[in-house]
């Protein structure tokens, strides 16, 4: 069983807040359990973030984090043409690429146009996982352009429901089980005037879950890997 924990580096609770705690005080917690628990993960980083804080972007990927693209100011993709699509997707990328080399790309809010994919091979990407098991339950990992199309398996909240309930439906997930969070749900927002699923249990407790969700996956046997590997050759664990 392959996992890959990926993180939507932006800010917060988009597009309800525009403050950036998450990034300031949650990343660098949630980095903390990451290096604790030896787990690596793909950053999938706005081009917004990636010009606010390099020296965050730079400090991740040095301690062996992929940095992966998650569009250039949090924009809905279904909402725009096809050239600004593609002039979103080269300015997040050159922002993204001063810093790291990234090929691994997520959409916000899951929310991709099929017809756009092929804008991803132009800017050499070679992961997406802008689809979501929990949004598309027929969505399942395929090539599209040249692109490995590697849908998250559950929505970030679920990393935050309480263990029995979480585990209960991890367990039914197929491979590759793909995960996601944000730094944002890792500060304390439950008394934000909020959507109810970007406040409740967060802070601490969203932390703790991130912890025991990866345990729980070790314990299964789990092993933890970069979206970028999901593309390579070898990558023998997709099914296709
Ligand atoms: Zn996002």
């Amino acid at each position: 069983m392959i996992v890959y924990f990926t993180v939507d580096v932006e800010e917060d609770c988009p597009p309800f807040l525009n403050t950036w705690r998450g990034i300031e005080r949650g990343m660098p917690r949630l980095l903390d359990v990451l290096s604790e628990e030896g787990v690596p993960a793909t950053l999938f980083t706005t081009g917004e973030v990636a010009r606010r804080y390099p020296e965050l972007v730079r400090m991740a990927v040095a301690a062996g984090h992929e940095l992966g693209c998650h569009s250039d100011r949090h924009g809905r993709y279904v909402e725009m043409t096809e050239a600004a699509a593609d002039a979103d997707i080269a300015a997040a990328s050159a922002a993204l690429r001063a810093l790291a080399p990234v090929v691994s790309f997520r959409a916000p809010y899951l929310a991709f146009p099929k017809e756009y994919v092929a804008l991803l091979a132009a800017h050499g990407y070679a992961v997406d996982s802008s689809q979501g098991r929990h949004k598309q339950w027929r969505a399942r990992v395929h090539r599209a352009n040249g692109v490995l199309r590697v849908p998250a398996s559950v929505s970030s909240l679920t990393l935050r429901w309480p263990h029995a309930v979480r585990d209960a439906l991890f367990g039914r997930l197929k491979d590759p089980i793909v995960l996601f969070c944000h730094p944002w749900e890792f500060v304390d927002l439950r008394r934000e005037q909020l959507r109810w699923d970007c406040r409740i249990r967060t802070g601490e407790r969203a932390l703790a879950s991130v912890q025991s969700t990866i345990r729980y996956f070790k314990r299964r046997g789990a092993s933890f890997g970069l979206m970028r590997d999901s593309a390579a050759p070898d990558a023998v664990t997709l099914r296709l």
